[in-house]
């Protein structure tokens, strides 16, 4: 037995990965093709061993990231991959950008003349519109004079513009006047690019798919789909099912360290607000918020042992966290219990565990700490 298995891992299934890549490209069209959005980390998957597989497995040619670290890491995995940054990058390291052939996202004239002063080389970009997500890009009143200004940033010397895309901010709701807002943003970049086309501008790429919009909207027009989110098989927002075969590629498991049986009257856990109101089996078991299982669970996440649904007693520790064990009497010291995933025939899917916190799958993922070490299975 490893070292790990005895505390806290996730174990990550390639297998599900590629499952996942292959309903993702059966969902777009021939003209579109898949960016791997691996950002955070690949969402807390490990980016060395998920970027490995959707390039060598899946065939994945494209991949988004958050920054230049992320991007540097990505270019090491994938030497000849196209690279997008989707946020920020301080000009000073427009160089690195361009040395590794990374592709920025450019949100105004002035950040792409910046880069380009800081660069001999060309730098390539794509080209970021706010149409409706209030975070980063060009904002304009019409479409016209959004295609303006790219063709003037076109114009910047050591600039090579090979796309603009946008981001949707509520592509993963059925509510009609959200659906509309999406329409409007969707119709909003579309004549942008139409524009740009009919002034002799033809760039490669115009996207604006992510997770949600790849599942709910699939359009042919955006030659690509940031997928991030459904690549790991959860959902964009849990009310909405995602289509049939995606599955979470990631597990969360611990172990029992201890098991005991407590009279009622007995103080769990920090702060006394958990008292067993009976005799009661307790299980203490070796993760805590320090691995990224939140505090905010306390006396409220559930667990698997041995297939049943075990609640946690008090407070969530930093390294530890305690359980009602009273229904399996088989649970023991040593026993690996599941936070994430399956057991038997009941499963705890981080978009689960993410809406008894009040948060959505990708914190719950993305914020898996560093302590607890990624175990890959095939
Ligand atoms: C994170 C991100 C995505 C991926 O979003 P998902 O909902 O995970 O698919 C796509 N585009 C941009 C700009 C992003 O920041």
């Amino acid at each position: 037995m490893k070292p790990y298995l005895k505390r806290a891992w996730a174990e990550v299934s390639l297998s599900k990965l590629r499952q996942n890549m292959e309903i993702i490209r059966g969902l777009n069209s021939d003209s579109t093709d898949i960016m791997a959005v691996v950002k955070a980390d690949a969402y807390g998957h490990g980016y060395d061993r998920v970027c490995h597989c959707l390039a060598e497995d899946c065939g994945i040619r494209y991949f988004a990231v958050s920054n230049l670290d992320e991007a540097l890491a990505v270019r090491q995995l994938c030497p000849d991959a196209d690279i997008l940054i989707l946020g920020y990058t301080p000009p000073e390291y427009a160089h690195e950008i361009s040395e590794n052939n990374i592709i920025q996202g450019v949100v105004s004239m002035e950040y792409a003349q910046s880069l380009c002063h800081n660069s001999k080389d060309k730098v390539r970009c794509h080209i970021k519109i706010d149409t409706g997500m209030g975070r980063i890009g060009l904002r304009y009143d019409t479409p016209a004079e959004c295609a303006e200004e790219i063709i003037r940033i076109c114009g910047i010397e050591g600039l090579s513009v090979e796309g603009i895309y946008t981001h949707f901010a509520v592509a993963d709701s059925d509510d009609p006047d959200n659906i509309s807002y999406t329409d409007h943003q969707q119709a909003y970049i579309t004549d942008t690019y139409d524009e740009l086309v009919r002034r002799g501008v033809k760039l490669e790429h115009m996207h604006f798919m992510n997770s949600a919009a790849t599942c709910y909207r699939n359009d042919s027009r955006s030659t690509l789909s940031r997928a991030g989110i459904i690549i790991y098989g959860l959902h964009p927002d849990i009310s909405l099912d995602i289509p049939e075969g995606l599955e979470p590629v990631m597990e969360l498991k611990a172990v029992i360290s201890q098991v005991k049986t407590v009279p009622a009257g007995t103080c769990i856990s920090y702060g006394r607000t958990f008292v067993s109101d009976r005799e009661m089996r307790v299980a203490t078991v070796t993760i805590g918020y320090a691995d990224g299982y939140s505090r905010l669970l306390s006396s409220k996440g559930e667990i698997l042992v041995h297939g049943k649904r075990c609640r946690i007693v008090g407070r969530v520790c930093m390294d530890q966290l305690m359980i009602d064990v009273s229904d399996v009497p088989e649970a023991e010291s040593g026993d690996i219990v599941t936070l994430i995933g399956r057991d038997g025939d009941d499963i705890i899917t981080a978009d689960e565990l993410a809406s008894v916190y009040g948060t959505i799958g990708y914190e719950v993922v993305c914020g898996i700490s560093k302590r607890v070490p990624r175990i890959y299975i095939d």
